[in-house]
């Protein structure tokens, strides 16, 4: 896209959030060439330099449409970054528990069970036995996590839950 160079409204903010990737200042701006008369809304980070899509206005004032939409960015890259880095737990845990099954049994249980064991150490979530073997084993021990785990969720709910 290119653009028509400096906005006229340097220096003032006009309304517009800091850019939800590095903070820096945005402005509207107009595009000019294959795009030209689509208002937009830039950062002015040279390094940075993501926009709003455009919009193309026909007699109306594409300004405060495009400020909120500027606006609900920030909110919304963040939840969206949130998702994407549990998702990627998951994901990951899934795969290490997939890569356990197939070596348990192609390469032994033992074989499996360091695949577990790896995923959880490195993270320093490994269990410890002692404390485990007081509790009463394995059932005890999920039944323990599993209800702290439920009061924390009681206590901090999901936004809109
Ligand atoms: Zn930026």
């Amino acid at each position: 896209m290119s653009t028509n160079g400096t906005p006229a409204n340097v220096g003032s903010n006009d309304g517009l959030g800091p850019c939800p990737c590095c903070g820096h200042a945005a402005a509207f701006d107009v595009a000019t060439g294959d795009d030209e008369g689509g208002h937009f809304v830039a950062c002015l980070n040279p390094r940075c330099g993501i926009s709003t899509p455009l919009i193309f206005a026909c007699g109306d004032d594409p300004k405060p449409l495009l400020r909120e939409r500027w606006n609900r960015r920030k909110e919304a890259d963040r939840a969206e970054r949130r998702a994407v880095m549990f998702g990627d737990i998951v994901s990951s845990q899934v795969i290490a528990m997939r890569a356990a099954v197939v070596a348990a049994k192609l390469e032994g249980l033992d074989v499996g069970m360091q695949w577990i064991a790896n995923t959880l150490c490195g993270p320093g979530h490994l269990p410890d036995l002692d404390e485990a073997k007081a509790l009463g084993g394995a059932q005890a021990l999920w039944d323990k996590e599993t209800a702290e785990q439920e009061a924390f969720r009681a206590a901090h709910p999901a936004p809109g839950a």
